[in-house]
């Protein structure tokens, strides 16, 4: 049996796994390339195989990195089941159909682009189909180099019909067309398929699936695969970690510890980083809203719509109750983030001891009292003129869009307005530029000088970092020593960054594992 690393190999975005069996072909996830134009040019790039010939999709959860280009998938011919959890599901239907609407929206605001720089179209179509051109040979060579992982790959390396059928069929692509549209993503809905966490289902011939808490965002899972055996293959186990969460971490349950697998793929995202512990960064939000109060003036945090803001709640709410900080309006300006608090509050049995508790004492931990949620435009500009102090909870988490932007734009001159950051910040974004200290800004065309205050929270993450990563992998060789059933023979590094990768890759070999960092596009053999 082969797996075949499509996306979320060296890049934190665009996770896509092809598992082949003699008798079935599951793709793990089918994600989106975010970021760089060189990097979400991938997108483009054709699948490496015949979406119509894939008997099914497992989904770990709904960020778009993750089921982002589902649209396309089925676009393509896929018309199988997706399995995920009925969150999952809920929160990828949100996600896709703003996604095609965002995509139907780039295509337009480039055409017009287009027809007002007339003399730079043409270079900066080149521009695109040289970057289109590099990532399909870059994928070309992913499937044609030989797998480093040598000992488990030696037959698919020395069979060049591999790498012929990896090559991708050469087509026409028109790079200004919408990558899909709202239309694409409704067809999707259809294909999901909720399945309880903990209950194993036969999702392909020979395929047992198993959905597991990972901890990330509502409904998201760690997918064990139970490979039946196979000639003189015995029966194999994979597990994919798919976004790890952290423990103790509010609202959803902590990841599930797993202690027996032949093959791991494991996250990378922090690998190499360590998150400031939770009270800290607890603390510290604290102490910023009392600030603004004091200072009778704005507080706005930009924040992802799906978890994040879900968390922010649910910890301002939780300060509110014991005491610890003033009880200021909060306005929540964003229809997405809304949403998702929706989703979020039907799933109350996904919620850990903590919050399903706070629920039967009576109490709404996903709600902060009298809260403000705005869906209408004109309501959202109507905030400015409200009386201070209050606090403002928009997306997007990065400033890279969204209604955040306005609020940014009219208070970034304001010395007692405060900008909190609570999440990542993605290298060339304005979030970044702020966060590094830049004196002047360029929001919606237009320069503005810093004046308002700025801090940053780091330790909210979704993601484990090395230390919780390197846990949860050691629990696999607890008890057991390489060559036992069900200590892994190879443990995968996959969505991360070289850099996070090439951090972490030792310590797991400290912990016993043959460790592999897989190219995009190379195709290893499972034993
Ligand atoms: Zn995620
Ligand atoms: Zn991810």
């Amino acid at each position: 049996m082969d797996l075949h690393f499509l996306g979320g190999a060296t890049t934190v975005t665009g996770s896509q796994f092809l598992l082949e069996t003699g008798r079935a072909r599951i793709l793990i996830d089918c994600g989106m390339f975010q970021g760089s134009p060189n990097e979400s040019v991938r997108n483009r790039v054709p699948f490496a195989f015949e979406p119509s010939q894939l008997d099914a999709v497992v989904l770990t959860h709904a960020h778009l990195d993750h089921c982002g280009l589902l649209p396309v998938l089925v676009r393509e011919g896929f018309s199988g089941p997706i399995h995920c959890t009925a969150g999952t599901a809920e929160l990828a239907r949100l996600v896709l159909l703003d996604s095609g609407k965002l995509h139907e929206q780039f295509a337009k605001r480039e055409a017009r682009w287009e027809k007002r720089h007339p003399d730079r179209v043409e270079a900066d179509d080149r521009a695109e189909a040289d970057a289109y051109e590099a990532a399909v040979a870059l994928a070309a060579e992913g499937n044609a180099v030989p797998s480093e992982a040598t000992v488990m790959a030696s037959d698919a390396a020395s069979d060049p019909e591999v790498a012929l059928r990896g090559q991708p069929p050469a087509v026409e692509i028109d790079l200004d067309t919408p990558l899909y549209t709202q239309d694409d993503a409704e067809a999707v809905i259809p294909l999901f398929r909720p399945i309880d966490y903990g209950s194993e289902l036969e999702v392909a011939s020979g395929v047992h699936a198993t959905f597991l808490d990972a901890g990330h965002i509502l409904g998201s899972a760690i997918i064990r695969l139970r490979i039946a055996a196979d000639g003189e293959r015995p029966e194999r186990v994979i597990v994919v970690s798919g976004d790890l969460g952290r423990p103790n971490t509010p609202i959803i349950r902590d990841p599930t510890v797993l202690d027996a697998a032949d093959y791991v793929l494991v996250e990378s995202t922090y690998g190499g980083r360590e998150h400031e512990p939770s009270d800290e960064a607890v603390r510290v939000l604290a102490e910023t809203v009392r600030l603004v109060d004091e200072a009778n003036g704005v507080l706005l945090i930009p924040s992802f719509a799906i978890g994040r803001t879900q968390e922010i709640v649910w910890q301002l709410d939780r300060l509110i109750e014991q005491g610890a900080i003033p009880q200021l309006p909060l306005y929540l300006d964003s229809p997405m983030a809304s949403k998702a608090s929706d989703i979020y509050r039907k799933y109350v049995d996904y919620f850990d001891e903590e919050t399903g508790a706070l629920l039967r004492s009576g109490d709404t931990p996903l709600d902060y009292p009298n809260q403000i949620i705005t869906n209408d435009v004109e309501d959202s500009k109507a905030i400015s003129r409200a009386p201070r102090p209050y606090m403002i909870v928009a997306s997007n988490g990065m400033l890279t869009g969204g209604r955040v932007v306005a609020h940014l734009r009219d208070l970034i001159g304001d010395p007692s307005a405060t900008l909190l950051f609570v999440g990542y910040q993605g290298e060339g974004t304005l979030g970044a530029h702020l966060q590094a200290g830049t004196k002047s800004a360029r929001i919606e065309g237009q320069d503005h000088v810093v004046r308002c205050k700025i801090r940053s929270i780091g330790g909210f993450s979704a993601h484990a970092d090395e230390p919780e990563l390197l846990a949860w992998l050691g629990n696999f060789a607890r008890g057991r020593r390489s060559g036992d059933v069900g200590f892994p023979r190879l443990v995968f590094l996959v969505h991360g960054d070289p850099e996070a990768q090439i951090a972490l890759e030792p310590k797991v070999r400290e912990l016993g594992f043959e460790v592999h960092v897989p190219r995009w596009h190379e195709r290893v053999e499972l034993r």
